[in-house]
């Protein structure tokens, strides 16, 4: 009897116990979940996709049509059929990177859009600059198209290093290989037209040399590349 009042009072110690401790570790893990959670949420989308990897994305479609309408436009002005091979695959790019905005329900930024119309700012500006400088003459086109390859490697190396979806990193990696085989071809028939060697416009020159000797840009970042952080254009000083 003393024993059975001593455990039901034991037993109801240990409850309230097991009630506070319990209580304790349910406000611990509520907490704990919503610092995980609040972080996660400003990454992720509802597609499944980081922030990063939908403006990636909304990106690339536009400077993959980018490539694709500075080539038909200097195509028109210059008659090479080099620009309007290039334009086509570029056209196959642009098209690669909408079907995964609409694998991702994403909305399209070029919809409606024609050859020379961009939604982003910086894409418009970098257009109408592009084909300002490639109406200068026929070599000065060509150095357009190596510079627009230069830039895309640039980004699409920034864009896989950061993206762990698969799909994602599929068309980027075929387009990165691309784009090594356009810079070659702007690159050879820039060196037939003016008997000079083309040289890095954005990317290191070492990165430049190794994908003219045939090499494709590596997707991984290897530390030789300067990419796209404004340290490229200053090569133009020291290259002459
Ligand atoms: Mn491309
Ligand atoms: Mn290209």
């Amino acid at each position: 009897m003393l024993n059975n009042t001593h455990l039901q009072k034991t037993g109801k110690r240990l409850s309230n116990r097991q009630l506070i401790v319990g209580l304790g570790l349910a406000l611990f893990l509520l907490v704990g979940g919503l610092m995980l959670v609040a972080p996660a949420e400003a990454q992720t989308t509802s597609s499944g996709l980081t922030t990063a990897d939908v403006d990636s994305l909304l990106y690339m479609r536009e400077e993959e049509k980018l490539a694709h309408d500075v080539y038909v436009t200097l195509y028109e002005l210059w008659g090479a059929p080099l620009f309007s091979n290039i334009a086509n695959s570029e056209q196959n790019h642009t098209e690669m990177v909408l079907a995964l905005l609409y694998q991702y329900g994403l909305e399209d930024p070029a919809v409606g859009n024609g050859v020379g119309v961009f939604a982003n700012p910086d894409l418009q500006a970098l257009y109408d600059d592009l084909v300002s400088q490639g109406s200068q003459s026929y070599e000065a086109a060509l150095l357009v198209g190596g510079l627009i390859e230069e830039v895309d490697i640039a980004d699409l190396q920034a864009e896989l290093s950061i993206t762990n979806v698969a799909a994602v990193q599929q068309v980027y990696q075929s387009l990165l290989n691309a784009s090594s085989n356009h810079l070659n071809a702007f690159a050879n028939a820039y060196e037939n037209a003016t008997g000079n060697a083309y040289t890095a416009q954005w990317l290191g020159d070492a990165d430049v040399v190794a994908i003219l000797n045939g090499g494709h840009a590596s997707g991984n970042r290897n530390g030789g590349s300067q990419g796209n952080n404004g340290q490229g254009r200053g090569n133009g000083g020291r290259r002459s």
